[in-house]
């Protein structure tokens, strides 16, 4: 079968290569939204209600990111939304790293090059790491750093927001900075695609010190 995003989805859903295969998942989560969105959104990993439903973010961090959508002027069918783990970790916990490294090589990377998205945004400091490991979500959160030829734009996670005003706050204005970010991109996307390879892959660390 050619590779596709409902290849991925269909791979996902009956993915048993890293633990959290038998950890209690109900629904494995591949993601959803438009196959050609300008903007990737990529949280941490399926909670309660997105393990129920096989959905991503339709719990109350879905019902806060969908508000937050609502007032770019955006709708959640003209994004893609996603997650680093697509299997409910146990209780909440923390992914673990060679979860991560297993998730991500076998899906998710596959799908920002499918997807082809001007913008990435990192929800919470999970996704942020898979591009800028060493880097505190507090110093860089708002702060667009190209990546090869894509902006990637960390934000707080709206589960930290919904539980902490003065990060609510911030990632609101955060949010509304986003529809300025794409257009920046776009601008430049053409001549870079041509002028730079993809580059969907981490940076190395040293090039990372120089971006903040
Ligand atoms: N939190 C996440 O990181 N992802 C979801 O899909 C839902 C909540
Ligand atoms: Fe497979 Fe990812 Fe689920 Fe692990 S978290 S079982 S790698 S789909």
């Amino acid at each position: 079968m050619a590779e596709s995003l409902e290849l991925i989805a269909s791979e996902v859903r009956s993915c048993t290569k890293c633990p959290l295969h038998d950890a209690g998942r109900t629904h494995p989560v591949p993601g959803e939204g438009r196959h050609n969105a300008q903007i990737m959104f990529i949280g941490e990993g399926p909670g309660f209600h997105e393990d129920q439903s096989g959905r991503p973010f339709v719990g109350p961090s879905g019902n806060f990111l969908n508000e937050m959508l609502q007032m770019i002027g955006m709708r959640r069918e003209d994004v893609f939304i996603t997650n680093v783990v697509k299997c409910r970790p146990p209780g909440n916990r923390d992914p673990e790293q060679i979860e991560i490294d297993t998730c991500t090589q076998a899906y998710l990377h596959r799908q920002i090059e499918l997807i082809d998205p001007k913008v990435i945004v990192t929800l919470g400091r999970y996704s942020m790491a898979l591009w800028f490991p060493s880097a505190r979500i507090s110093h860089i959160h708002g702060k667009p750093r190209k990546v090869g030829k894509r902006l990637i734009v960390p934000f707080f996670h709206p589960a930290a927001a919904l539980h902490q005003q003065s990060l609510r706050d911030t990632l609101l204005e955060d949010f509304k900075k986003l529809p300025e970010f794409v257009s920046q991109v776009a601008a430049t996307w053409d001549s870079d695609s041509e002028s730079e390879k993809p580059d969907d892959q981490p940076p190395q660390e040293a090039q990372q010190l120089s971006l903040f």
